[in-house]
């Protein structure tokens, strides 16, 4: 069952930013940092739908500028670069993925107390706050920030789990489940992400910040940030392929990204559509549930775009995308672009597979991640300082 909290279909996804652009200029800034509880939304809950680029972050940025304009929009547009930053630092650096999973998958291996995990997940530690956020993500597949950097530094730093076991636990449930975002914002509470900074989560601020529903006992008091081998420099992004030119083709959407209206505006010369779920990808019951059904929704708008007939399939297998390249008679597959991640190895997996026999698979950026991504460079900071004039380049602002 798909949690009615985030209904995965585009029409859903833009209801929600209608009924919340009133709400993302002042009432945001002032609100944000506040977890009212499942109940109380006091920020967008735009996330799924920004994850799976039900919508995109271009769309929301844009809306939100016109109804606030610049200086009222501030914080929330910067909520959403933190986003894209996050997902240019991991595309810069790839091998901060493949080092989390080598890590988590170790640590899985030579569990030393596996009853401690247990009783974090299960919210079963007696920590006041941490143990309700455990069984609220577990049951909703989704936690306030504030919440999340709690839960993050309570597991890091009073329960010394590893972190990358809580990222894991993060992931298995999300219903927003990202890589970048999840994986460098645990990194960033750990101290990881900006060496030697941590996130201290403290009674007073949960008290504070939840309206006093939680005041947590017996909470590390300091935090000491962990240590890794030198993070690899900042790579090249891969080029981002054109589709210009008619040549017939198969469009492949996948998880990543299910708004291909507006990354390949034209008609153009797709002949068929297949919408893969990629489950394989999909570790958590709630962000299967909500891609699940965003496919259907996701085909049904591409085939009505482009006169094209589309299907729905559970993986990205080479034998099922052959298949329907061959029943349309194309040699040519263009897919939006991956971003680092299980459905970006599935793709490369697919591309190698159909290479051998003969068929070409293009991957397609975005303006908005060509534009920004490549400045993530270093913090978020001079990021930000960037971002502005990229954005208004993009939106025409
Ligand atoms: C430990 C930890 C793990 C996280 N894991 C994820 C994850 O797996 N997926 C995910 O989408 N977000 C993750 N975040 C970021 C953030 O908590 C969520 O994006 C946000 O809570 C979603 O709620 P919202 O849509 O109401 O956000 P709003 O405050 O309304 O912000 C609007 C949008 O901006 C983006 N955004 C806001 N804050 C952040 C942030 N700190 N980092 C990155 N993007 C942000 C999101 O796309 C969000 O939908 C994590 C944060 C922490 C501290």
């Amino acid at each position: 069952m798909v949690d009615l909290e985030f209904p995965p279909t585009r029409a859903a996804a833009l209801d929600r930013l209608a009924a919340f652009l009133p709400e993302a200029g002042a009432r945001y800034e002032a609100m944000r940092n506040t977890d009212g509880g499942p109940a109380r939304a006091t920020t967008s809950r735009l996330s799924p739908f920004l994850r799976h680029r039900l919508l995109t972050e271009q769309e929301v940025v844009e809306r939100v500028l016109q109804s606030h304009g610049r200086a009222a929009s501030a914080k929330f547009v910067q909520e959403v670069l933190w986003r894209t930053y996050w997902k240019g630092w991991l595309e810069l650096r790839p091998a901060v993925w493949s080092r989390f999973v080598a890590a988590r998958d170790e640590h899985l291996r030579s569990l030393r107390d596996p009853r401690a995990l247990r009783e974090a997940e299960e919210g079963r530690t007696g920590i006041e706050g941490f143990d309700d956020w455990a069984r609220e993500l577990v049951a909703h597949g989704y936690l306030h920030n504030h919440a999340r950097m709690w839960f993050a530094s309570i597991w890091i730093f009073t329960l010394r789990l590893p972190w990358e076991l809580g990222a894991d636990f993060f992931l298995r449930h999300l219903v927003d489940a990202d890589p970048a975002s999840n994986t460098l914002s645990w990194r960033w509470v750990a101290g990881l992400q900006t060496a030697g900074k941590t996130y201290l989560a403290t009674a007073e601020n949960i008290a504070r910040f939840t309206n006093g529903r939680f005041s947590p006992h017996g909470l590390a008091c300091e935090a000491t940030a962990l240590t890794e081998p030198p993070v690899p420099a900042a790579g090249k992004l891969p080029l981002s392929e054109s589709v210009q030119g008619d040549a017939p083709a198969l469009l492949l959407v996948t998880p990543e990204d299910m708004n291909p209206e507006s990354l390949f505006a034209s008609p153009g010369s797709f002949r068929a559509v297949v919408v893969a779920r990629e489950e394989p990808s999909l570790r958590g019951a709630h962000a299967r549930a909500f891609v699940g059904e965003a496919v259907a929704d996701t085909a049904a708008r591409a085939a009505a775009r482009y006169g094209a007939p589309a299907t729905c399939v559970a993986s990205l297998d080479a034998e099922t995308i052959l298949r329907a390249a061959s029943a349309a008679s194309v040699r040519r597959v263009v897919t939006p672009y991956a971003p680092v991640g299980p459905v970006a190895d599935a793709v490369s997996a697919l591309e190698a597979a159909l290479a051998r026999e003969g068929i070409a698979l293009a991957r397609v950026r975005r303006r908005w991640d060509d534009a920004l991504w490549p400045h993530a460079l270093r913090g978020f900071f001079p990021f930000r300082e960037k971002a502005p004039s990229l954005v208004a380049g993009l939106i025409g602002r």
